[in-house]
């Protein structure tokens, strides 16, 4: 029996996506100030909104809809680990994030940034919140290619040490604050329980391994992770075209149409 289908456009999505965060990731040496949000810190540090800030707020509004774009198509940290976690040393098959820690970690962030902050205004260094879009140029000139190496060779470490992102998983506060958006993201990969075979190699080779055979199990297919990054990896995995990349408008509705025992996704 002949299981290959026919290979669909939307076979190209990850195609565009490694691109891009070639494109980002080559960028970062002359852009890192704008990209890292470990420079977020800082603004708060120094009372002032940069273009970092900016960036990487927009990810944080527009996670409610388009989930974790930033994580998938940008951010240089998780294409790293991408790169090398292939390999990575401690393979665990799923684990969600542990919420603890991720909690941990938000608390820290700002907790630190923010006490810096009033040090700073009380002994007259700064006068409140200005706009500065460009303060990190002027100030950090030096500072951030060493933060730059710094944070590229963390970043490699961890993902030769451990499970597929599971720093972005667990560590990052700015990864775990877009999770909280995703959750409720429109944008969402979907199985077709009718194409699907249960084959297993979308989870293999998804770069967050999320359980995608357990969404079609139990979820008619929509795959509801507010850890997926929306990258394609799983749609040109898949030999049955069985995965697109939608806008799911009402998760409630697409189940209960699902429910009605229709051949294909409502789509
Ligand atoms: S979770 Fe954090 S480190 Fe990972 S891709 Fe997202 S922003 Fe980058
Ligand atoms: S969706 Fe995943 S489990 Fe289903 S056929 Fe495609 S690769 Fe296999
Ligand atoms: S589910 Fe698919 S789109 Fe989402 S992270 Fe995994 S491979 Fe990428």
């Amino acid at each position: 029996m002949q299981d290959k289908m026919p290979s669909h456009p939307n076979k190209k999505l990850f195609f565009f996506n490694a691109l891009s965060r070639i494109i980002f990731l080559l960028l970062t040496p002359t852009i890192f100030r704008a990209l890292n949000f470990g420079f977020i810190w800082h603004s708060i540090y120094w009372g002032t909104i940069t273009l970092v800030v900016l960036i990487w707020g927009s990810m944080i509004v527009i996670s409610p809809l388009f989930g974790r774009i930033g994580c998938g198509w940008i951010c240089f940290a998780g294409t790293v680990q991408d790169f090398v976690s292939q390999t990575s040393l401690f393979k665990i098959k799923w684990r969600k994030p542990i919420l603890v820690l991720r909690v941990i970690m938000i608390i820290l962030f700002f907790a630190s940034s923010i006490t810096f902050f009033i040090i700073n205004l009380n002994a007259g260094k700064i006068s409140g919140i200005q706009f500065n879009p460009m303060f990190l140029d002027m100030e950090f000139n030096a500072h951030y290619k060493h933060v730059w190496l710094f944070d590229i060779t963390g970043f490699i470490l961890l993902g030769m040490l451990l499970e597929r992102r599971w720093a972005c998983r667990n560590l990052c506060w700015m990864g775990a604050i877009c999770a909280a958006g995703a959750s409720y993201s429109r944008l969402l990969p979907v199985i077709d329980p009718q194409k699907c075979n249960l084959c297993g190699k979308c989870e293999k080779d998804c770069l967050v391994r999320i359980p995608m055979v357990d969404y079609v199990k139990n979820n008619y297919g929509l795959v509801t992770s507010s850890e997926c990054t929306i990258c394609g990896k799983c749609i040109e995995s898949c030999d049955r075209d069985a995965i697109k990349i939608r806008m799911v408008w009402s998760r409630s509705e697409y189940i209960r149409r699902m429910e009605m025992n229709q051949d294909s996704p409502p789509l």
